[in-house]
């Protein structure tokens, strides 16, 4: 462990409101690291290992992983990082934290490490819009990077434009599997979004926008929040 300070940075919203398209984007040229839960969890399917299979039980389904196995994964994972890359300037969280447990969590971690969060980005997209970005997404096997069927198309049908790896649709962006999340999206992590609004450190963002201007905006609010 290292005694820097690192800037937590949190990127939020609906499901399909673009959180993975645009951490993908602006992370580099913030030096952030891209820290996504559920991607941590695909890792952790794709092992076959008894915490693949514990995972997949809520994973395939649409459900919340639960709270302490969750917090368990994602700070190993930070941990981890900060041994690796002791230059780390900050990480951009996504995925997490998703309700007022884990949102407690947070704090209570951060601020056992004398940290605070930096910046919670929401990224809003009128809900009719999602489901058509989310039936239609599709993920790189390899690196993870997303594209969407029409919207956001890979050069080469099927294969990644990043790395050559082969594009897939994930087993939970089924129509109900995307409702379900949805549903537990507004029921559960809307709210948490007041605490940081009374913080002050909530920046919204219009994200029904093309991906790079939505990007550039994300850009521009964030240069003076972190600190390098
Ligand atoms: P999230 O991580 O918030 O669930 P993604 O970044 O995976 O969202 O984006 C969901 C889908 O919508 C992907 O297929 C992506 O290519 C597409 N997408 C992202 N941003 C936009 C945008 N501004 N306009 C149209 N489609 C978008
Ligand atoms: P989405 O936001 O589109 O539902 P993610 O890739 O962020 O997709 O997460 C996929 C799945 O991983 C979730 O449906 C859930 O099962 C699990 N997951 C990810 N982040 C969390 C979290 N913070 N708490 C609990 N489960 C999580
Ligand atoms: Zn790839």
């Amino acid at each position: 462990m290292t005694d820097q300070t690192v800037n937590y940075l949190i990127i939020v919203g609906p499901q399909g409101a673009g959180k993975g398209t645009q951490a993908a984007a602006v992370a580099p040229e913030l030096s952030l690291e891209h820290v996504a839960t559920g991607d941590l969890f695909r890792t952790i399917l794709k092992s076959e290992s008894e915490l693949g299979d514990e995972v997949r039980k809520y994973y395939d389904q649409g459900a919340l992983v639960p709270d302490e196995l969750t917090i368990r994964v994602l700070f190993a994972h930070i941990e981890r990082l900060q041994e690796e890359k002791p230059s780390l300037s900050g990480v951009l969280l996504d995925g997490f934290p998703r309700n007022a447990a884990q949102a407690a969590s947070l704090d209570e971690a951060l601020a056992e490490r004398g940290e605070s969060i930096s910046a919670v980005v929401l990224i809003d997209v009128p809900r009719d819009e999602l489901m058509k970005r989310l039936t239609g997404r599709l993920v790189c096997s390899s690196c993870g990077a997303t594209f969407h069927r029409e919207f956001n198309a890979p050069s080469k049908e099927g294969i990644c434009d990043k790395c050559g790896g082969e594009l897939f649709q994930r087993s939970d962006d089924t129509p109900e599997a995307v409702e379900k999340r949805l549903g537990i999206y507004y029921e559960q992590t809307e709210p948490i979004l007041d605490h940081y609004r009374e913080q002050g450190v909530l920046v919204t963002i219009d994200g029904n926008r093309e991906i790079d201007t939505v990007a550039q905006d994300i850009l521009l609010s964030l240069k003076e929040r972190v600190s390098n």
